[in-house]
């Protein structure tokens, strides 16, 4: 069934590594940084890290890049671990930046022996003076040239706390003219006098990224290290600081972003949504987080099946969420137990069924043979959609109308004789006869119809209350266009639906199961608004109505 699929450029690169014996075998991180959830961006540079792991038969360790003590948090990091379990992976080792700490200090000690990096006490405005542009050189720093002891004894220092915060920085001592102004002697340290979630105060001074990140890959014998884009310029002095520092050769692998249409996926953007109240949380179903999609029912063997569509690249692409959407309709399509829901309501009455009620069977799912079947209840009262039926309908409509006929499902054909209205003309009832040879299944009728509805039966009817999600914003690309993004949210994204009538089967509704409800869409249970009542989440419409939507503009 597989097809052979080429392989991808880092594929590539890991492949030649092999070959050539760089590398025995595969490590590769995944390395949030605890400030935010994770959101649809990290799935996919999960899926490739451990697809890849995997796939070469190595591992993929879960690194919590913690070394910035201001913007983390604990909440982060068990959200974290949770999301990436309910993607399906698990990693070798649960590490934290954090804890090379140590290490790190004694890089930096080696780095001043070497008279590779130096103290200094420049403001960071002079500092940024100094640098020079991409078209100018930069100028050296007046204490670049202090001796290994006064840098060591000064750098202990900044340790110890001696120092408030900006008043010395440990900076690389590479090259002021260098090319690359990120070689052109880059900070390593500052001092922060701050609070960490794990290292509490222990320290003052931080390593800056590109000092905490390739090293911690080095420690950890990560062989390759995949990152975005905006790392490009980075590698230099990544590699700059393995030669150096003479540790474990980790290899650094850009690929792009993957943004994704119809929202944002930058964390600061989605922390303000949550602040200003524009949604009810990270997990809110509108959201990109994967905790949000989780909710509103996602699952997570559709998430993978995108990430392996979406693929990598070398370039920042726009993904178009449809392709998102589209997977997960695969996915619940199968694996969907199919119910039946009314959403507003509108009376039959068959006329010609005279007391109780009788017990009929539908599939769970036609598409899954080992699916069972439930039991609906038919009887003498049922509801319709109202917008099944039309006084006056045009040519083609295949639903109810007056002196037409329908075949309800799983049950029987129907026929509309008369229409009950009010004093001000709106429909109260429908007078209904059915046809007893007509059973689904057993139809011995020879009627034909065209039109299939649903509707559940009133007096076993259960009600529920329905949230109908549309996208989070208005434009493809909100980040992209003139003003605040917050602009362009979209005042309809949520629609609820109090009270809907539903067939009996879904009282026994459970979290872990996914809905089709025939002809609205697919559905979850609401992980938290569930107690007393029945809560659904709608995951996905059934077509994509967003792309006729867009073509009739
Ligand atoms: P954001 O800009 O949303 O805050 P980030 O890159 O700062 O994201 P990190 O926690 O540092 O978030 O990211 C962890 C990993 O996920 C990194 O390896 C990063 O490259 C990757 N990642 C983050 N966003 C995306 C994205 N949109 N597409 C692919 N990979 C991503
Ligand atoms: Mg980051």
């Amino acid at each position: 069934m597989s097809e052979e699929k080429s392989l991808n450029f880092i594929e590539e690169i890991i492949e030649d590594d092999l070959k050539d014996g760089k590398y025995n075998s595969i490590v590769t991180r995944f390395p949030p940084e605890p400030n935010g959830y994770l959101h649809i961006g990290h799935a996919t540079s999960i899926c490739l890290n451990f697809g890849l792991s995997k796939k070469y038969g190595g591992y993929t360790n879960l690194r919590f890049d913690d070394t910035n003590p201001v913007t983390e948090e604990t909440e982060y990091v068990d959200s974290i671990k949770e999301d990436v379990k309910w993607l399906g992976f698990d990693w070798k080792n649960e590490l934290y930046a954090s804890d090379y700490f140590e290490q790190l200090y004694e890089y930096a000690l080696k780095l001043i022996e070497k008279d590779l990096a130096y103290v200094d006490d420049s403001t960071s405005e002079e500092i940024a003076l100094l640098k020079g542009t991409p078209t100018e050189i930069g100028k050296d720093s007046p204490y670049r040239n202090r001796s290994k002891e006064v840098n060591l004894q000064l750098f202990k220092e900044m340790r110890a706390g001696k120092y408030k915060d900006g008043e010395r920085v440990l900076r690389a001592k590479i090259d002021m003219a260098h090319p690359n102004m990120l070689m052109r002697d880059p900070i390593l340290y500052r001092i922060k006098h701050a609070h960490h979630h794990r290292t509490g105060d222990k320290w003052c001074i931080y390593p800056m990224y590109d000092m905490a990140h390739g090293q911690s890959d080095s420690i950890e014998k990560v062989t390759h290290s995949l990152c975005t884009l905006e790392f490009v310029p980075h590698r230099e002095l990544y590699d700059w600081l393995i030669e150096k520092l003479e540790i474990f050769p980790s290899k650094q692998i850009e690929f792009a972003r993957r943004n994704v249409s119809y929202t944002v996926m930058s964390k600061r953007k989605l922390l303000q949504l949550v602040q200003e109240n524009h949604v009810q949380g990270w997990d809110d179903p509108r959201m990109p987080t994967i905790s949000g999609m989780r909710r509103r029912g996602y699952t997570p063997e559709a998430f993978r099946e995108f990430c392996d569509r979406v693929g990598i690249a070398k370039r920042d692409v726009l993904i178009d969420i449809s392709l998102l959407e589209f997977c997960v309709r695969e996915h619940l399509n199968r694996v969907a137990l199919r119910r039946m829901v009314v959403f507003d309501p509108l009376k039959v009455v068959i006329t010609n069924f005279t007391e109780g009620v009788e017990i009929l069977e539908g599939e769970d799912n036609p598409e899954d043979e080992k699916s069972g079947n439930r039991e609906i209840p038919f009887g003498r009262e049922l509801y319709i959609e109202r917008e099944d039926f039309m006084d006056n309908p045009p040519k083609k409509f295949f639903r109810l109308f007056p002196g037409g006929m329908v075949r309800l499902k799983y049950a029987y054909i129907i026929r509309c004789d008369e229409v009950v209205k009010d004093e001000n003309g709106v429909v109260q009832e429908l007078r209904c006869t059915y046809f007893p040879e007509s059973r689904s299944g057993h139809d011995k009728s020879g009627i034909n119809v065209k039109g299939t509805l649903h509707w559940v039966e009133q007096t076993n009817a259960i009600t529920a209350e329905v949230r109908l999600y549309d996208r989070l914003f208005e434009v493809e690309d909100p980040s992209n266009e003139e003003g605040d993004f917050k602009d362009y949210i979209n005042p309809d994204s949520l629609k609820l639906e109090k009270t809907v009538y539903a067939e009996p089967a879904l009282k026994n509704a459970r979290l872990e199961e996914r809905y089709q409800f025939l002809r609205k869409g697919y559905f979850t249970l609401d992980t938290k608004d569930t107690n007393q009542r029945l809560v659904f989440n709608r995951t996905v419409t059934l077509k994509d109505a967003w792309a006729k939507e867009q073509k009739k503009r």
